[in-house]
């Protein structure tokens, strides 16, 4: 009945030099088209029932990809895309996708993916390295950010609840709490959401960070009851509204000193401790006990990728291990089935495409491309405050440039935007600080130049 699946006849033949031409176009566009976006009432019309009972064939549904659904998606990898957090996935890294697919890899466990799985972690490793975790460190690859901080604080939480000694003088917490700053990412409230758990906001200071002595004094002077209730502490190396990194040093050490798990979201900035000129912003990551960063952020790879990195794997390992009765046989030998370490269980080896780039260029490379949005961010930085009418809402410390078009309100902000984006020219979205709409220019993409943040500039006059 599904003898289709593996049948290798003149449609197959076909169907494999059309898709292989059309990927193939797509990585030779230079630069991409940035596309846009359509109603769905347009694509409606547009696109008509793809889904029949005998199908409409490859080739059709490949053309109707090509001429209509993929131009309804903005490309994320445009140089003037800079907007939310972008991507810039090398070449290489987009190739190797295609074959992670061709390749048919299960990579949950050691057993059925053992060859992924150790390209993954010679992946992972590197970014330990980077970071000064210790050897016996590791994790896995998850969908995202939101993922891999989720998945770390479940296991900061299940040290807490299973470790031994007594109890606090009012009992366990009814209600567990992870401390952060105020500008922590989104997904760490919706990971306290998803737990059961609230979060204990720690305001920041007024570079937007949060440091050592501030957590300290809202942990000390926290009702005992809700002091007693906090399990672990989130540091945000570089903030998605301002690229801003916090005291992770002082963070870390407040933590550890009230024996509470140190986590430290880096899925956007941890990407620039493959950069010297920054590096010294994230000390202190070295000893706290889990990290992240998204390479489909700032390290070059496409959707979807956040690596998750435990100090001591184990604490993770017991509370994320499914146990069933099949699979019992991945349990048997000491072998590093990544599933046991986050939320999740069948997995895509969607950490290669990485592995692959990096393999492909040399982690020298790396850090020359990360070099290079950062001396983008500062020319922006510097033409910014040659022109009268636009300022900076704060200094950049990493990527991310937050400025304001003097005069302009609300609807001019959404009106710029829309008219670059329809005219295909840039894509830049409007961000709100403290009640005020400015702009935000996130800058990933080594394609970046300092000419397209003047035309984009220019284009706000
Ligand atoms: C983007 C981001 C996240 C969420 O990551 P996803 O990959 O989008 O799920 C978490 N924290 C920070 C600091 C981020 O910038």
């Amino acid at each position: 009945m599904l003898e289709f699946v593996h049948r290798y006849d003149v449609d197959s033949e076909i169907l494999t030099q059309a898709v292989v031409n059309y990927a193939r176009e797509r990585l030779r566009l230079n630069p991409v088209p940035l596309d846009g976006t359509h109603s769905r009432a347009e694509l409606t019309t547009a696109v008509g029932e793809t889904i029949t009972p005998d199908g409409i064939g490859g080739v059709e549904a490949l053309r109707i990809f090509d001429e209509l659904l993929s131009r309804a998606c903005i490309s994320v990898d445009h140089p003037r895309n800079l907007s939310f957090i972008p991507a810039a996935p090398t070449k290489a890294a987009i190739l190797f996708d295609l074959v992670v697919g061709a390749s048919s890899v299960y990579a949950g466990s050691w057993l059925e993916g053992a060859g992924a799985v150790h390209a993954e972690n010679q992946a992972l490793r590197w970014l330990s390295d980077l970071a000064g975790f210790p050897p016996e460190a590791g994790g896995v690859f998850v969908q995202g950010g939101t993922i891999g901080n989720l998945s770390a604080l479940v296991a900061a939480r299940y040290r807490m609840q299973t470790r031994g000694g007594a109890a606090p003088a009012g009992g366990r917490p009814t209600v567990w709490r992870i401390a952060c700053g105020a500008e922590a990412h989104s997904s760490v409230e919706a990971a306290a959401r998803v737990m059961g758990a609230e979060l204990l906001v720690v305001p920041a200071d007024a570079e937007g960070r949060l440091t050592g002595p501030a957590l300290a004094h809202a942990l000390d002077t926290a009702d005992p009851d809700v002091r007693d209730s906090v399990f672990a502490v989130v540091a945000t190396a570089g903030t998605t509204q301002f690229g801003i990194v916090d005291d992770i040093r002082g963070i870390v050490d407040v933590a550890h000193e009230r024996d509470l798990w140190a986590h430290v979201d880096g899925a956007y900035g941890l990407a620039a401790l493959a950069a010297e000129s920054v590096r010294h912003l994230f000390a202190g990551t070295a000893d706290a006990d889990s990290f992240i960063v998204d390479p489909h952020k700032w390290l070059f790879a496409p959707f979807d990728a956040c690596a998750l990195i435990y100090r001591e794997p184990a604490l993770a390992r017991a509370a994320h291990a499914q146990k069933a009765g099949y699979l019992e046989v991945l349990e048997t030998a000491d072998d590093w089935n990544p599933a046991d370490y986050a939320i999740g269980l069948s997995r895509r080896a969607r950490g290669l495409p990485f592995w692959f780039s990096l393999a492909t260029h040399g982690t020298r490379a790396y850090g020359a491309a990360v070099e290079k949005s950062l001396a983008t961010a500062r020319a922006a930085a510097d033409q910014i405050r040659a022109l009268p009418y636009v300022e900076l809402v704060r200094e950049p410390q990493l990527s991310v440039v937050v400025l304001r078009r003097l005069n302009w309100t609300p609807e001019n902000y959404y009106e710029w935007t829309e008219k670059l984006l329809r005219a295909g020219f840039a894509f830049v979205t409007p961000t709100v600080h403290e009640g005020e709409t400015v702009t935000r220019f996130a800058i990933v993409n080594p394609c970046t130049e300092p000419a397209d943040i003047a035309a984009i500039l220019g284009s706000m006059a």
